[in-house]
């Protein structure tokens, strides 16, 4: 399984065009790994998981192209995953030639903002999936489970995505926070190949609002030890960290450094992992 980093930051990006922060500074002054799109993942060269307002331009730094995509995956209706016209841009009309169908997977609230965009699925060879919370979802060569995420717990229905391509087995845990009971007796026993898990509150250990979303350096502490007692991950499965916030989070540089003891390194936007 090839899967690459499209983006790696949340909702407002690295460096925040609103924003004189020292990490968007820092970002601006240095480039690099510490520039940050929102973030999207390409699994092989025919699924994503998620399409915020980057994915465009993304594809076109990182060299890649989605007329072989099969499936697109969207965990919630957050701006930063899905972003409706991105789909839009389908339409024959744009393109040279038809696109083959597209299985759009996806909960409630995401579908809506489908519906509220005007999009008409048959322009744009979309056939939908509607996903809840533990559903299993059929997408051959993939098996994909739909973890719910501790997230807009408002609406109820953004999940994370755990994805099997019959070899490799892929947990991309993100949006969330730790998560709720519920959630690990699918995770038992799973032997992920690849963890990918978000710290969008980084360092601001002591900002308890935010770890009821998302998840800080402790947060992903307590979910790695979690995974390991139940046999989702050892300590040498590889774990990257994603979904950077310039509020709450260091360098690129720095981030590594405090996620060593963890044995958790930090993704950067356009890194492709061969797992
Ligand atoms: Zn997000
Ligand atoms: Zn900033
Ligand atoms: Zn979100």
């Amino acid at each position: 399984m090839k899967l690459t980093f499209l983006g790696t930051a949340g909702p407002d990006q690295i460096p925040s065009p609103y924003c004189d922060c020292p990490r968007c500074e820092y970002a601006r002054e240095h480039g690099g790994y510490d520039k940050r799109k929102r973030c999207s993942y390409l699994i092989n060269d025919d699924m994503l998981v998620d399409m915020g307002a980057d994915l465009m331009v993304a594809c076109s730094m990182h060299n890649v192209h989605l007329r072989n995509l099969k499936y697109a995956l969207v965990t919630h209706s957050h701006h930063d995953h899905f972003y409706p016209q991105n789909l839009s841009m389908r339409r024959l009309g744009f393109q040279q030639s038809e696109m083959p169908t597209l299985v759009f997977a996806a909960p409630p609230s995401v579908m809506m903002l489908l519906d509220a965009a005007g999009i008409r699925d048959e322009r744009i060879a979309l056939a939908r999936k509607p996903v809840l919370p533990f559903d299993h979802l059929d997408l051959p060569p993939y098996q994909v489970t739909a973890l719910k995420a501790t997230h807009m717990q408002a609406v109820g229905d953004a999940v994370n995505y755990l994805i099997d391509d019959g070899r490799k087995k892929v947990l991309i845990a993100s949006d969330t926070a730790v998560y709720e009971d519920a959630v690990w007796p699918y995770l038992e026993g799973v032997q992920l190949d690849q963890l990918i898990i978000e710290c969008a509150v980084g360092v601001n250990t002591s900002f308890a609002a935010g770890q009821t979303r998302h998840l800080s350096i402790n947060g992903v502490r307590t979910m790695l030890e979690r995974m390991k007692e139940i046999k989702a991950i050892t300590s040498d499965t590889p774990v990257y960290a994603t979904h950077f916030t310039h509020k709450h989070c260091l360098t690129h540089r720095e981030m590594n450094e405090i996620f060593q003891d963890m044995g958790v390194v930090c993704a950067y936007d356009g890194l492709t992992l061969d797992i």
